[in-house]
């Protein structure tokens, strides 16, 4: 079964994510042995779910962890990169262009950098735009084309069908999330045939 998997930093709002789409199904798969980090795989039915551990900086969590973190996940991707049929990377709306703000010039942001990654090894990104309601109504296209931007795409935002605005602790943009991981299942089912 191919995979889609979820990344993004810590507090981003993934576990939110995992459990609207799983519905808090006891379809865990199970942890990977070795891993010391929790890579959680859930059967979705139609596809593999696979819920990465948040990568970046966390308060008390040593530099060192974060890099074995990033590392893993990394490697995860590599070795099961033929079999992923999408990537959902979530993103905090706020925060992200705080981050990317404050770093300019002077370092590449973890999430530009896992996108990049993600891309190169021709993986489809679901960019899932999370916690708009931090957002001013009237500042969400502005936002969105400034995000855009940041990840190197031209704007307007909305000509990037795989660019989603959402407030997942309202269910908005689940309905979108799920079509659009149905809409690369099928087309990754249809392409290897
Ligand atoms: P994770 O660390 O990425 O797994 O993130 P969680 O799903 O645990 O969410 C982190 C925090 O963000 C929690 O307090 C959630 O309630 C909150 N959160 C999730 N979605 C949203 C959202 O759409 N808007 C806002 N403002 N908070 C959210």
């Amino acid at each position: 079964k191919p995979k889609v998997i979820v990344v993004g930093r810590s507090n981003v709002g993934k576990s939110t994510l995992i459990r609207l789409l799983t519905g808090n199904k006891k379809v865990r798969v199970g942890k990977r042995p070795g891993v010391t980090l929790k890579i959680s795989e859930y059967d979705m039915g139609g596809y593999i779910l696979v819920d990465m551990p948040g990568f970046g900086y966390m308060a008390g969590i040593p530099k060192k962890v974060q890099e074995k973190i990033k590392d893993e996940i990394v490697h995860y991707i590599e070795n099961n990169y033929k079999n992923i049929a999408a990537a959902v990377h979530i993103i905090d709306a706020k925060s992200f262009c705080e981050i990317v703000e404050r770093w300019k010039d002077k370092e590449i942001p973890i999430d530009i950098e896992m996108f990049d990654f993600i891309t190169e090894l021709k993986i489809s990104p679901i960019l899932v735009v999370n916690k708009m309601d931090k957002i001013k109504k009237n500042k969400w296209n502005e936002t969105l084309d400034k995000i855009c931007s940041y990840f190197k795409c031209s704007p307007p935002w909305r000509q990037w069908k795989f660019i989603i605005p959402a407030i997942l602790k309202r269910r908005y943009g689940l309905e979108e999330i799920k079509k659009m991981i149905y809409e690369r299942v099928e087309l990754f089912n249809k392409l290897r045939g």
